[in-house]
């Protein structure tokens, strides 16, 4: 009898209940028989070809011991290529968290931005997210690479540092942004920041869903990968207090308007816009923020709010073309390195659509 069979491997994906969700996974090792599904050798296995699966939601704050179980409903699928061992097809698969009745569970943020993208899908946006992190040593809990006992040199020459004195893991990071590239997520670009083992990777630009969906797998790829390497990812908005810069998530975007019609009273407008909702921002933009937003170390104070032509201190930065032209995009700089793209983003759009009335 001919055998017609795929062997391959799916990591699941999702988030967790908690306040500042973390990324669980499992992995679903599957004898793909192509007759069944309709599916011929050679070809890329499909989403709709993925099974939906389940969890104990009482182990991830999701769901009471008594009826804990929670199905994982897959939205998106990537080839894995940080897989360094199984030698079939293998894929991530990035899923939304489902009660058990098929509705949204309530910790499900990306079903609230999928309602809200898909209303305000003409207005094209696009957005570019700065993840910035801190390599950590998980063995003493603290950053890589520093001292034993206090701290290394100020901050100076860290930033887009070269040479061994100021940079560590310079190969890890180059090798998680092959990986997102060669499974189809627009990385574009890397830099090491103002403290020793602090770095940022930039995802977009991309629409709504597209950035929030794979800046979480990116996020999922580098905490692997530093999980092989004997390191972890810290995505703390302070993670060392003092004199020394915290990780933020910067928010850069536009809307076609914006792009391609817009001059600077329109910019103006919607900058207005956002002050006057910078409160429920900061509800959205992570958890600890307070600690970062100083108005210190390139930040603006929590509390406050303003804008500015490359102003790295301000909440909202335009960008010099922008504030030349009139036309281009906008950076928002409050959002810190552990926000929830879906929440954040979700508010940007709601902000958006205030402006221009949809
Ligand atoms: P900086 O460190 O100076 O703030 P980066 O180069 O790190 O800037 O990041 C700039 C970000 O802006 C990138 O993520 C890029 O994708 C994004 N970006 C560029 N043009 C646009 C645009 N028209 N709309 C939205 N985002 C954009
Ligand atoms: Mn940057
Ligand atoms: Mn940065
Ligand atoms: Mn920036």
């Amino acid at each position: 009898m001919e055998k017609n069979m795929n062997s391959i491997k799916l990591e699941y994906l999702w988030l967790d209940g908690y306040e500042t969700p973390n990324i669980r996974s499992k992995a679903k090792y599957i004898d793909f028989d192509s007759s069944t599904f309709g599916f011929s050798s050679g070809e890329e296995f499909q989403l709709e070809n993925v099974p939906e699966w389940g969890f104990d939601g009482s182990s991830t704050e999701q769901a009471d011991g008594g009826d804990s179980d929670c199905i994982l409903k897959p939205v998106s699928i990537y080839r894995n290529t940080i897989e360094n061992t199984f030698s079939g097809d293998s894929y991530i698969v990035l899923c939304e968290v489902m009660n058990r009745d098929g509705t949204p569970h309530s910790s499900n943020t990306r079903s609230k931005l999928r309602d809200i993208a898909e209303e305000s899908d003409e207005l094209k946006m696009w957005f570019g997210i700065e993840q910035e992190y801190l390599f950590m040593d998980p063995k003493h809990d603290r950053p890589y690479g520093w001292p034993k006992f206090g701290f290394p040199s100020p901050q100076g020459r860290y930033y887009c540092g070269v040479g061994g004195d100021v940079v560590r893991l310079r190969n890890l990071v180059e090798f998680h942004a092959e990986c997102c590239i060669a499974a189809g997520i627009p990385l574009g670009g890397t830099n090491a920041e103002v403290m020793l083992s602090q770095w940022e990777y930039q995802i977009g630009t991309a629409g709504p869903m597209q950035v929030c969906d794979d800046l979480w797998v990116a996020r999922y790829m580098l905490e692997v990968l530093a999980e092989r390497g004997g390191v972890s990812v810290s995505l703390s908005p302070k993670p060392i207090m003092g004199d020394w810069n915290g990780s933020g998530a910067h928010i850069n975007f536009s809307t076609q308007y914006m792009r391609e019609v817009s001059d600077s009273d329109y910019i103006s407008e919607i900058i207005k816009k956002f002050e006057s909702k910078h409160d429920e921002h900061i509800a959205e933009y992570g958890i600890g923020n307070e600690d970062r937003l100083t108005g210190k170390h390139e930040t603006q104070h929590i509390s406050e709010f303003s804008s500015g032509d490359s102003d790295r201190g301000a909440s909202i930065r335009i960008p010099i073309v922008t504030a030349r032209e009139g036309k281009g995009y906008l950076e928002d700089r409050r959002p810190a390195a552990n926000m929830d793209p879906y929440r954040a983003i979700n508010r940007i759009i709601k902000t958006i659509k205030g402006v221009v009335e949809l």
